[in-house]
């Protein structure tokens, strides 16, 4: 399947172009249209498969297809990965695959930078949040952001944040979103710990492997 396929965002359409990504790699030709459907997605994929655009340019779409964020609301998608390193990687791609449209916002929320600049940031409103748990999780303790309105979230690399002892806060996120919501995790192991988090948060999922 090429990217011309998936019925994506003129202007999403664009972003790709301009960064020449011109076929999808395997990962993304088995995971987008699953992502774009609405289905909940297991994928077993590491750093270098393309699985950073594999769930940020769907994520992107089904934002688009939101009613707009206003000052004060909560972001409309949230992406939980381990370290900031990896959080900076996928924001810059958020940022590469929406940056032709008009006024669409993303947040970084990790440890180790300037927690006031980010609370104003998150209560000016932004759709897609991007951060590590533990400093979601204090902003959501401090109110500086919500789940109201999230309908899609994204764990990457879930394996390590179990490894980083992640668990009890990707578990307060999951315990409280919003019924409706797609998930889509992603590891580059399927440990019995990551089996059971599936189980228990992804619904009917699809699974990928690469
Ligand atoms: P990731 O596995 O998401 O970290 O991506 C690994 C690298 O591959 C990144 O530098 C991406 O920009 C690049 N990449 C991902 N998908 C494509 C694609 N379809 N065409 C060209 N480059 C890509």
């Amino acid at each position: 399947e090429s990217f011309t396929d998936m019925c994506l965002d003129s202007s999403i359409m664009k972003d790709i172009a301009i960064h020449e990504y011109t076929t999808p790699t395997s990962i993304q030709a088995q995971a987008m249209p699953v992502a774009l459907s609405g289905r909940d997605l297991l994928g077993c994929a590491e750093t270098g498969s393309g699985k950073t655009a594999a769930f940020t340019i769907p994520m992107i779409q089904h934002c688009i297809a939101q009613p707009s964020v206003r000052r004060g609301d909560g972001p409309l998608a949230l992406v939980l990965a381990p370290t900031r390193e990896l959080a900076q990687q996928i924001e810059k791609e958020v940022k590469a695959f929406s940056q032709s449209l008009e006024s669409f916002r993303t947040a970084i929320v990790v440890g180790g930078t300037n927690i006031a600049d980010q609370r104003s940031e998150l209560r000016t409103g932004v759709e897609i949040v991007v951060a590590t748990p533990g400093r979601f999780i204090d902003h959501l303790q401090q109110g500086n952001t919500s789940l109201t309105r999230i309908s899609y979230v994204v764990l990457d690399e879930a394996d390590r944040m179990l490894d980083m002892g992640f668990e009890p806060q990707i578990r307060e996120v999951m315990h409280n979103l919003p019924e409706k919501h797609q998930t889509l995790l992603f590891s580059a192991t399927m440990p019995v710990e990551i089996e059971a988090l599936a189980q228990e948060y992804l619904t009917n999922p699809v699974q990928v492997k690469v």
